[in-house]
């Protein structure tokens, strides 16, 4: 795996200290709540966009994985078919921000868990968000959708046994990261986050794994967290965290 830096030396990304009215990470609903099985709409994506053009999430009733690349909603669905979601589709769970990357380096020959290392080491804390797009060659790139659910929604626990899985052999395309702190635990995923779309938007999901040929490596630190909360009787009713 080789390293080299971009825009500053890899060990250099700023904690962006400055405030950024229009540059913070922006997410619909929690992930306690989302995994306990609320997956009744909140946002249109024509709102969320307006809080973020880079994210990843998914549709209403988990009906595929949301990539949002360069104000694009992508949807990549169970049955392996990705096309681009409608501004009126809705979603219950998605993080987003207005991209804006402070540093870029590039990295050929790693695998997932090697690049979030090679990551976590030239960032400036593991207390801080981020936003990191990857760009380039995938040899291999392994992601999985989940299938549309319907009233009354089992929790997603019992779902993954059934997610699809899809293995791309020498792809391009963009994977994007969202990386959130261990305490924010309950509200998000801590660590790496990624979601992948093919260069050809044919193919992509949730990564499961994959290794890179030579990508680039943007990254953005974020220093504002913003949740919006469903307001339906689901989230209202419902006992978070879950016991
Ligand atoms: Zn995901």
């Amino acid at each position: 795996m080789l390293a080299s830096a971009g825009a500053q030396p890899p060990g250099r990304v700023p904690p962006n200290r400055g405030a950024q009215p229009n540059s913070g990470l922006f997410q619909v609903s929690t992930l306690d709540a989302f995994s306990s099985g609320i997956y009744g709409a909140s946002m249109t994506l024509a709102e969320l966009r307006q809080h973020g053009d880079f994210g990843l999430g998914t549709y209403e009733g988990i009906d595929g994985e949301m990539i949002l690349v360069d104000g694009h909603f992508y949807q990549m669905r169970f049955d392996g078919t990705m096309s681009e979601a409608s501004s009126d589709a809705r979603t219950p769970f998605a993080v987003v921000t207005m991209f804006q990357p402070q540093v870029s380096l590039t990295v050929k020959g790693a695998t997932m868990a090697q690049l979030s290392e090679l990551i976590d080491s030239v960032l400036p804390s593991k207390n801080l968000f981020y936003a990191i797009r990857v760009r380039g060659a995938f040899p291999v790139m392994n992601t999985r959708a989940i299938s549309k659910q319907f009233l009354p929604y089992p929790p997603l626990s019992t779902l993954l046994p059934t997610q699809s899985l899809f293995t791309y052999n020498n792809v391009t395309g963009t994977a994007v990261d969202i990386r959130c702190p261990a305490y924010v635990s309950g509200i998000n995923q801590p660590g790496h986050h990624y979601h992948f779309v093919s260069d050809d938007r044919k193919g992509g999901g949730h990564a499961l794994g994959f290794t890179t040929g030579e990508v680039t490596v943007e990254i953005e630190t974020l220093r504002q967290h913003t949740m919006w909360l469903p307001a339906d009787e689901p989230f209202l009713r419902a006992t978070l965290p879950p016991q």
